[in-house]
């Protein structure tokens, strides 16, 4: 059967480096961006450049129709989707819980928590073997915060990934005995641009002495526990967490 991805928000930080993993495990990928056209071509370029196959895919993952045609985009172009990396995520300003309003929250939750139900719905209704589909497997990057709650800096923000690990929970259970897994990664401080969003882009050198292994983590290193959760190597694992914090 042939692998087929959709790595959302594959453009940049995190979702890059697992479009670049997955094509190098053999998987045909579908990057999904909301507005960096450049960096999503540029990771497409370079699976491209190694002999593997990539595209990408412009659609705001909180908004229903756009995922509908990103799918389309992939039945069309790819074929029947075998796996799903829901990734892409945001988080606004550090601010304490007393001064958010609703705008805020509810856009935050509309992109990492109805995001991630669509797609993965529109998942579902292509791998599950009720559907006619022949299987596959599901890893939502959650995030450590879901457990501390990130206080002072965005409660909302860990609050969705509080429902999102609920959403890997409860999924996988409903989805067990129809060949799909559902599992989930939760990062701890990694390297990418998401804490320039939050305003403070040296965040990770502010905490890193409250990692236990003193530093903070790679891309890279959260593909690998994204992929291998995916893979066949973890047949009987689903509904099941990896922390990826260095001991955070
Ligand atoms: P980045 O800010 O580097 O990248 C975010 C990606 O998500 C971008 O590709 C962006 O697209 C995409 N995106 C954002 N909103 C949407 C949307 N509405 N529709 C489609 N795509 C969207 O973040 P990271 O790589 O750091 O984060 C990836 C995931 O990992 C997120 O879910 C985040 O919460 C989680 N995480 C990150 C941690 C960290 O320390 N970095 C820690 C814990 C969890 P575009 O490029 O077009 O802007």
């Amino acid at each position: 059967m042939e692998k087929i991805i959709l790595i959302t928000g594959g453009g940049r930080g995190i979702g890059a480096s697992c479009a670049l993993l997955a094509a190098e495990q053999g998987y045909a990928v579908c990057i999904a961006y909301r507005a960096d056209e450049a960096a999503a071509a540029e990771v497409v370029a370079a699976i491209r450049t190694r002999g593997g196959k990539a595209l990408a895919f412009q659609a705001d993952v909180s908004d229903e129709d756009a995922v509908k045609a990103l799918f389309a985009h992939i039945d069309t172009h790819l074929g029947r989707l075998t796996a799903l990396i829901n990734n892409a995520g945001i988080l606004f300003p550090q601010m304490r819980v007393e001064q958010m309003d609703a705008a805020r929250i509810n856009r935050l939750l509309s992109t990492n928590v109805t995001g991630s139900f669509l797609c993965a719905r529109e998942a579902v209704r292509r791998m599950s073997t009720r559907h006619g589909g022949l299987g596959g497997s599901i890893v939502n990057i959650s995030s450590r915060a879901a457990v501390l709650g990130a206080p002072g800096e965005y409660v909302d923000y860990a609050a969705s990934k509080a429902a999102q690990d609920a959403l890997t929970i409860g999924l996988s259970k409903e989805v067990a005995n129809e060949k799909i897994r559902v599992n989930g990664v939760r990062p701890g401080l990694i390297h990418t641009d998401i804490h320039a969003s939050g305003g403070e882009p040296g965040r990770i050198s502010r905490l890193q002495s409250s990692v236990p292994m003193a530093r903070g983590g790679e891309p890279q290193e959260v593909a690998r526990a994204a992929l291998w959760l995916l893979s066949d190597q973890a047949s009987y694992t689903t509904g099941s967490f990896i922390d990826v914090s260095g001991g955070r």
